[in-house]
């Protein structure tokens, strides 16, 4: 039995309704830089949770100290490197936070594990090793296990080197609340997602220290750097259709990012105060309906581009102005406007213009086997596609009202108005319904470097995922108004 892996399971939707909810939306000035950056993305509409927006190399720091801990089985690979300096890192961290934030001392993991799940064969007090693509901490001989033959280096070669410390600092936040206890609401029955957003959300508070520079091991930047952790968590998220009450279930990459980003904004007093009740009422990670066809995947078509505009049409009725028509005349372009294919709004008609085929291979189910294997999943889903089109509808609403389209902060509130389409897509009786997994889909999008969904009108994107993913979290857990007053 493992406990507390950084990994729940292995492994991969919008239905008919809507929702009488209609989210308004008020004219607003807009502040926030304009200019582009290399790859035709925006800087962000200011600061990262208060932080600066940096761009450098993320990584060990080259005058980093040599950590002195004893690793069982390491071998000197540059994944055992990262993963022990992260580590004594996130151990220096917590020897500073636990005594001021909880008021006692933070004894060090009395053991650590390197193996490799392609070869050894390691026993730890939780079982052996054995072909465990994981890390993980061990309650009974307080130590931390990963492996650095095929989780590490994969997360390393494809997000770059931030994903190790990701993976062991979520496992040192076990540690952490094994250590704090009833401070941190743990008790021996505490279901394995309270456990798990805790792990996730104690990551994020170490995160913070770092991006401040306070690492002597670490440099994090807040825009490449925080992507790396972003598309991490991603990747290491539950299969959809996961029920949130399962032993072992570690969150939706939604509620993965969640945790993290409270963490990182708020500090670990708010890790500790999670609890299961909490957790319960804002949780997305859910099984599907017994309805949901395929893996809760609608098929794109003319029929279901017409559920999806009235359910467009009722959740932002209350902006008090013409919802776009979404045609596809076009193609996805916009004679005499901008075009940002396979959708675009065009504001000299009020139409989005959509490319029906592109987005019917973008709405192809997720391959959550093909995404682990090889990085690449041929399909986003249907919430995907339906999301960028809701993006450049959104865009036409903004417009109405007065709002500018053509800047950062029409971007971020273009995600956050997705975000809230999307919680009007979640109640019962909603004309376009939400299923398992649709969340995660918009993320996917959203952390994709050709996504409409956190575009402006030009197809500009804040080059930042971390501020992507607020935004549309915002939306979807506070309401539209937020967007307005967040973005405005
Ligand atoms: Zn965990």
């Amino acid at each position: 039995m493992i406990q507390g892996g950084v990994l729940g399971f292995r492994r991969p939707a919008l239905i008919a309704v809507v929702a009488v909810l209609a989210l308004g939306l008020s004219a607003c000035s807009d502040k926030g830089g304009t200019g582009t950056g290399k790859d035709g993305s925006q800087p962000g509409a200011g600061d990262i949770a208060g932080l600066p927006v940096t761009h450098f190399e993320s990584g060990l720091k080259p005058d980093a100290p040599k950590p002195d801990l004893q690793v069982r089985n390491e071998d000197g690979s540059e994944d055992d490197t990262l993963a022990i300096a992260a580590i004594a890192d996130a151990q220096t961290y917590w020897s500073e936070v636990m005594p001021r934030d909880f008021g006692q001392q933070y004894e060090p993991l009395k053991s650590l594990l390197s193996y490799s799940a392609r070869s050894d064969t390691e026993e730890t007090e939780c079982g052996s090793v054995k072909g465990l693509v994981n890390a993980f901490y061990c309650p009974p001989d307080d130590s931390v296990a990963w492996d650095r033959g095929v989780l590490l280096p994969m997360l390393r070669e494809r997000f770059g080197k931030m994903a190790s410390a990701v993976v062991l600092a979520h496992e040192l936040g076990h540690a952490v609340q094994y250590r704090l206890g009833e401070k941190a609401n743990i008790k021996k029955n505490t279901p394995s997602i309270v456990k798990e957003q805790q792990a996730d959300c104690f990551a994020g508070g170490y995160f913070r220290w770092v991006a401040e520079d306070k690492s002597k091991f670490y440099r994090v930047s807040t825009s490449e750097g925080l992507n790396q952790v972003m598309a991490s968590l991603f990747l290491i998220r539950d299969q959809a259709g996961t029920s949130a009450t399962k032993q072992g279930a570690h969150g939706t990459a939604f509620d993965r990012t969640y945790a993290f980003q409270v963490g990182f904004e708020k500090g670990p007093k708010e890790c500790a105060a999670m609890n299961e009740e909490n957790i319960k009422a804002r949780i997305t990670e859910r099984p599907f309906d017994k309805g949901d066809k395929g893996k809760g995947d609608s098929k794109l078509d003319a029929q279901i581009i017409g559920i999806l505009k009235k359910s467009l049409d009722d959740a932002f009725k209350g902006a008090g102005v013409p919802g776009p028509e979404i045609t596809e005349d076009g193609n996805g372009s916009c004679p005499g406007g901008v075009s940002t294919p396979p959708a675009s709004y065009c504001a000299s008609n009020n139409t989005v213009s959509i490319d029906m085929a592109k987005l019917r291979e973008l709405a192809q189910p997720v391959d959550q086997q093909a995404e682990w294997e090889s990085g690449h999943s041929e399909g986003k889903g249907d919430f995907a596609a339906f999301s960028e089109i809701a993006s450049r509808y959104a865009m036409g609403i903004q417009k109405g009202v007065g709002a500018s389209i053509d800047n950062a902060n029409a971007g971020l509130r273009t995600a956050c108005l997705v975000g809230a389409w999307a919680k009007a897509s979640s109640v019962p009786g909603a004309t376009l319904r939400l299923s398992a997994g649709d969340l995660d889909e918009a993320i996917s999008d959203l952390l994709s470097p050709e996504s409409l969904v956190s575009a402006d009108v030009n197809g500009k994107r804040v080059e930042n995922g971390f501020e992507r993913i607020e935004a549309l979290r915002k939306g979807y857990l506070e309401s539209s108004s937020v967007c307005s007053t967040q973005y405005g």
